[in-house]
């Protein structure tokens, strides 16, 4: 784990409740892929949000911060960011955190699943696999309430245009008429797209409750615990 002061450069809305976050770290940035920081609030008091951006750029650090109600974890976390901005002060980090990053050597076709914000913490992996050259099959599927949540689609699906081996998935729980793609759960998206997820590395983020029901669900398809990753396991039972 490393000790980093950083500027926040930039926050931006990605949608209504979601901001894109850069930070501009005072020394090269060192994390792996699927790693996370903590944005620290207070000695007892760190905030935990995936690193969004590549680990090839060491200055620079993208966080996706899904924030509504004025109370919330992440709200609290996005104010102190702002004020930041604002005052043009340094905000403290700890980065590198996380035993869930991308394990590229075990060669294995990989599913990389995210629900909603979790997105965060696959869009590393998938950049990451992409600069590497990764050989397997890489299927990324991402869920969302509703369309409008989707908002780097299409650099996703540019993502997967890049490699033959890519496939960027996207799933909408509550979807319009116009909705082509799937609907309903991502994760269940995945079962009926997939037969077995017994030969899968599998690499998963969204909701504390979400990530207890996928990993049941995809034992029962065929998938190895051995082979499932998610920080969010180290919070539930
Ligand atoms: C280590 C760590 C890092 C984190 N990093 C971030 C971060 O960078 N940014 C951030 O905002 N938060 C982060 N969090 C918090 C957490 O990941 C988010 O609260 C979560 O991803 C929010 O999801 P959402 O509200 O966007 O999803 P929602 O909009 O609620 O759901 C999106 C999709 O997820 C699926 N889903 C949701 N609930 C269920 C369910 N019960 N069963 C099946 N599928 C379901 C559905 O497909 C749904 O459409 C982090 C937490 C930890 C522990």
């Amino acid at each position: 784990m490393q000790i980093l002061k950083a500027r926040v450069e930039a926050i931006s809305p990605l949608t209504e409740f979601v901001y894109k976050v850069l930070l501009k770290p005072q020394q090269d940035a060192e994390f792996s892929a699927g790693h996370y920081l903590q944005l620290v609030l207070g000695e007892k008091d760190k905030r935990a949000f995936s690193i969004a951006s590549s680990p090839s750029n060491k200055q620079q650090l993208e966080l996706h911060i899904g924030a509504s109600g004025a109370d919330s974890y992440a709200m609290q976390a996005l104010e102190h960011l702002k004020t930041a901005h604002i005052d043009g002060t340094e905000v403290d980090l700890e980065v590198g955190l996380g035993i869930s990053q991308v394990r590229p050597e075990q060669a294995r076709p990989i599913v990389l699943l995210a629900g909603g914000t979790g997105f965060s913490y696959v869009k590393s992996m998938a950049d990451h696999l992409a600069e590497i050259n990764y050989e397997q099959p890489v299927l990324f599927y991402w869920g969302v309430k509703e369309e409008s949540a989707l908002y780097a689609k299409a650099e996703m699906e540019a993502w997967a245009a890049s490699k033959k081996n890519f496939q960027f998935i996207p799933v909408v729980e509550h979807a319009s008429d116009a909705w082509q793609g799937h609907t309903g759960y991502v994760h269940q998206a995945v079962m009926k797209d997939i037969i077995s997820l017994e030969p899968y590395s599998v690499y998963m983020a969204g909701r504390f409750n979400m990530i207890g029901i996928v990993r049941d669900d995809f034992i029962n398809h065929g998938a190895n615990r051995d082979f499932m990753y998610a920080d969010a396991f180290a919070f539930i039972k």
